[in-house]
Order: structure tokens, then C-alpha cells, then sequence
């Protein structure tokens, strides 16, 4: 069950495990586009506070899990130094610096898929207490080459260590945090979801807009976590991918806002830009974090009830509807064909029960049973297609439900799968065996009634029929006599 998979990780294009050379140039040629862009960020000085090269490379190695060799860390780093080389006079610095960015990504992407190799497949990547975790761990290491190897890079060599590894550390956590839930879910977008999207759907969206515009008017170090409520809107009302692209882009904002002093966190005091930093980047990413577990477990519980549903509604051996599943589907049907369904439309109830099924058991074995079962629901299916439903109601009962223009049409498609049952043979394991089926069928005009209190109106009749199927010799097909009347009546007319 893939459909709704909360982790996508279609493999990108750039990589694949049989292609050294494509992966070399891949990370090469990606480093160096993520460092320009990156460094593109530097020039605009509201942007100047982000560095996502780090989480972008982290995010493609935890997702290639193949690029985790030594070649490909080295490759990467000698593009950085390449790129330094060409642009800017760092020197030595710059192996430093690197070297930092290179500790982030390996430690992030290493401990993320460390523990991915203890969890389910479709859980790992999710696990936002992780991703938090380890963005902290990856930045407080990896910051402390920063910080060393950015001392006296702007030419003031008077900058001490602890308020850049401060920033380093900051900055480094916020961006991994705000960014890898992102690129860990990301999957292209289907363009059919977005057709389906009403006004209503905008409304979380529409909430963590003002609740931005809201904490700019009133500021302060609470106005920080304002958007919180409607991000955990979101978190309930859209996929994953979609809330961790809001949570990153509001995170994003806020930082930009506190550095522009469009958030004062002290707004009667002078600014200390370089204290307020530190302590908003940190608030913003744990604030970030929990529209994620709220995320994630929304999906986790939607997964949980879609699985039981599946299993409750479906029979387990044969995959045709269980009787609790018939039962919504009826249900179902009776909502979508409120407008349709005309009150002289028949519904056709046929009960069917395998002939002497327990001698199958007795000469072969249960699995042979089983087999023969699994094969006996399947051809049914096949013989009745989309004119009708098929269920399992018991150990070789089944029903079948149709509806149909006239009494004739039921009985012959219960004459058709009593004779596909007939004529061709069941295969196990070398063995090769026929079967027959006994069928009972019961007829009524829906009228009012829904189909399922039609349906349960019934089965008292078909299994009326069934009996005398099986008392008058098996493999036979009983209707009551009004009906049968009718048969006969247009087999005369058709005659
Ligand atoms: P008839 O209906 O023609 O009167 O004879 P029968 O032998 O089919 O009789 P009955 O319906 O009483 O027996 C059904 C048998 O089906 C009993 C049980 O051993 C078997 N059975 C029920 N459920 C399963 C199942 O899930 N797997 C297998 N292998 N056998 C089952
Ligand atoms: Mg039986
Ligand atoms: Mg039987």
C-alpha cells in the first residue's frame, strides 16, 4: 500500500548505484550549483542568513544512500574548495570552513541513516525528535571548524570564538532543521491534487499569514511562536510534504523579520542583533518541530485506519469484500445512486455454497482448501465483473449482489458462474480437481429501500433457495417460484 506513502524517495535522476562517474559529476556539479546559490543568498542581505548547502547535500546522500563512500565526501568538499578558490581570497580558511560544512552534511546524513536501518522504510525519514537531534549534534560539531576558520575573515581580527560559533551553531541547526523534513519528503507535485482544492482548503494557509502579520504588529520574544497554532492546522489538514514547505518558509521568514527588526524581541532596548539571532534561530527551529510530530502522527493514525479499514473490509485468504465490507460498500453505493437508481431496478441476491467442500480438506490437505478457495472467489469475480459485487460470508460461502433490469438477468449470471465453477478445473500442486457450486437467489425491486436493507430482506430467501440447490442434487440454481415464473414466462417471449 504505497499510494499515500508518507516518505517519497523517488531516486533522483542525478544518481544511481551501478554509475560512479554519473554520481561523481552529479555531486561535483551539485555542490558547486548549491555553493553558487548559496553564496548568491550571501549577496542579498536579507538572505544573507542562510546557508542551506549543507542540508540540501545532506538530504541527496541520506536519499542515495549508495553516495556514502569516501570518494564522493572528497569530491564534494574539493568542489567547495574549487568554487573558494575561484571567488574568494579565503586561503587557508577556506579548507577550514569547508571542512565544517563537509562535518555537517556526513554527521546529518550518516546519523539519519544509521538509524533508518532500525526502522520501518516508510517511518525513518519522519521521525522529526531525529531530525532534530541530529541537526543539533551535526551543528555543534561542525560549527566549531566554522568558527575557528571564520576568525579574522572579514578582516577583524579582533572577533572572538564564541559569538561566531554561536552564529555558526545557530544558523547551522535552524537551516537543518527547518530544511531536511523538506527535502527528506519532498516528491514532485501531482497537478490532479491541486484541481480538487476548495476555498475552505486555504484556510490554515490564510491563518499562518496573519498569525505572521500578527506577531510583526504586536512583536516581542512570544510573537515567535504565533504562527504555531495554524502551522499544527496545517500539520491536520495537509500532507506532510506540504507542512514542512510552510513550516520552512514561515521559519525562513521569521529569521529574516527578527534580523530586520520587524519582530523586536526587545523592543525597549537597543539591539543586540547578534544575541537576538541566536536565541530566535533556536526558538524558531524547536518551534518548527512540532507542526512536524503533529504531522507525522496525523499520518501515522490516517495510515493506521486506512490499514484496519482495508483489513476489516476485505477477506483476508480470498481478497473479495468481507460481509462487513459488502455492507459498506452497499452503503456506499446507495449514497451515489440516490439521484440514479430507479425504484423499479431489481436487486439479485445469490448465495453460493461449495458442493462437498469438506472432502476437498479430507483428500488434500487444508491448504489445498485454501488454494481451491482462493481460486473459486477469483473466478466468480472474473465471471461477474462490474455487473455486481462479490463476499465471503462464512468458510466456503459467498454471496453476490446485482442489480439488474429483470429477474432473467440474475439467474443467468448465476447459471454462468455455476457453470465457469463446472466446466474448469481447479490446479494444486500437480493435482488437478473439479468442484460445483450449489446457488440460491432471491429477487426484489429496490422501491424505496436502500440496498442494504434490501439486501438483508434477502438473504433469508436465498438461503432458502440454497437449501433446495442442495437438497435437489447440488450444482444447481434455485430461485423462488415467482421469479422462476418470470424466468420461464421470458424464455417463452424470447422463444
Ligand atoms: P455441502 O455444502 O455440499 O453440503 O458440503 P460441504 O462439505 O461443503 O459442507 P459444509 O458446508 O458443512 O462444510 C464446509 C467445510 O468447509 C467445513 C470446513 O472444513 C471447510 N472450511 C471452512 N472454512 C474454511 C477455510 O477457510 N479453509 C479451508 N481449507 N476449509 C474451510
Ligand atoms: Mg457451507
Ligand atoms: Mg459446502
Amino acid at each position: 500500500m504505497n499510494q499515500d506513502s508518507i516518505v517519497n524517495r523517488p531516486k533522483i535522476l542525478f544518481f544511481s548505484p551501478e554509475k560512479m562517474l554519473l554520481n561523481a559529476i552529479s555531486v561535483f556539479v551539485l555542490t558547486t550549483l548549491f555553493y553558487f546559490f548559496g553564496a548568491s543568498l550571501r549577496l542579498v542581505n536579507d538572505l544573507s542568513l542562510f546557508w542551506p548547502l549543507n542540508a540540501v547535500l545532506a538530504a541527496i546522500f541520506v536519499r542515495n544512500p549508495w553516495l556514502n563512500k569516501a570518494v564522493y565526501y572528497f569530491i564534494c568538499y574539493a568542489a567547495m574548495l574549487v568554487y573558494d578558490a575561484f571567488t574568494t581570497q579565503w586561503g587557508w580558511q577556506s579548507t577550514i570552513i569547508n571542512f565544517s560544512n563537509m562535518v555537517f552534511i556526513i554527521t546529518a546524513a550518516r546519523l539519519l541513516l544509521r538509524y533508518s536501518r532500525n526502522m520501518d522504510e516508510s517511518n525513518w525519514a519522519l521521525n522529526a525528535f531525529n531530525i532534530f537531534n541530529f541537526s543539533l549534534i551535526a551543528a555543534i560539531l561542525s560549527s566549531l571548524f566554522g568558527a575557528v576558520g571564520s576568525l579574522g575573515i572579514h578582516g577583524d581580527y579582533h572577533e572572538k570564538f564564541m559569538p561566531l560559533y554561536a552564529d555558526w551553531v545557530s544558523e547551522q541547526f535552524s537551516t537543518g532543521v527547518l530544511m531536511l523534513p523538506c527535502l527528506l519528503t519532498a516528491s514532485l507535485p501531482s497537478w490532479r491534487k491541486f484541481s480538487g482544492i476548495i476555498p475552505s482548503d486555504l484556510y490554515p494557509l490564510f491563518a499562518v499569514v496573519i498569525a505572521v502579520c500578527t506577531a510583526i504588529i504586536i512583536g516581542g520574544a512570544g510573537s515567535l511562536a504565533f504562527p504555531l497554532p495554524a502551522l499544527i492546522w496545517c500539520a491536520i489538514r495537509y500532507p506532510l510534504p506540504v507542512t514542512a514547505l510552510l513550516t520552512l518558509i514561515t521559519g525562513a521568514v521569521e529569521i529574516v523579520l527578527v534580523a530586520h527588526a520587524a519582530i523586536n524581541l526587545h523592543s525597549d532596548q537597543p539591539l543586540l542583533l547578534v544575541d537576538q539571532m541566536f536565541s530566535a534561530r533556536l526558538g524558531i527551529a524547536t518551534i518548527a518541530i512540532c507542526p512536524l510530530i503533529v504531522s507525522i502522527s496525523v499520518d501515522a493514525i490516517n495510515q493506521l485506519i486506512k490499514q484496519t479499514s482495508l483489513r476489516a473490509d476485505y477477506d483476508y485468504l480470498t481478497g473479495v469484500y468481507s460481509r462487513s465490507g459488502l455492507f459498506e460498500a452497499l452503503k456506499r453505493r446507495t449514497r451515489q445512486q440516490k439521484q440514479t437508481a430507479s425504484a423499479q431496478t431489481l436487486l439479485c441476491v445469490m448465495l453460493l455454497d461449495i458442493d462437498f467442500f469438506k472432502r476437498i480438506n479430507d483428500s488434500w490437505g487444508h491448504e489445498c482448501g485454501d488454494a481451491v478457495l482462493a481460486s473459486f472467489a477469483a473466478r466468480v469475480l472474473e465471471t461477474v465483473g462490474d455487473r455486481g459485487m462479490v463476499a465471503r460470508i462464512g468458510g466456503e460461502e459467498f454471496v453476490v449482489v446485482c442489480r439488474t433490469r429483470d429477474p432473467r438477468q440474475g439467474f443467468d449470471i448465476a447459471e454462468q458462474i455455476r457453470k465457469t465453477i463446472e466446466l474448469n478445473r481447479f490446479h494444486y500442486d500437480q493435482q488437478s480437481l473439479f468442484i460445483t457450486v450449489s446457488i440460491g437467489l432471491a429477487e426484489a425491486t429496490l422501491g424505496e429501500n436502500t440496498l442494504e436493507a434490501t439486501f438483508n430482506k434477502l438473504i433469508p430467501e436465498a438461503d432458502k433457495n440454497l437449501y433446495l440447490s442442495k437438497r435437489q442434487g447440488r450444482n444447481k440454481t434455485s430461485a423462488s417460484t415467482n421469479a422462476t415464473e418470470a424466468i420461464a414466462t421470458s424464455h417463452i417471449s424470447d422463444s
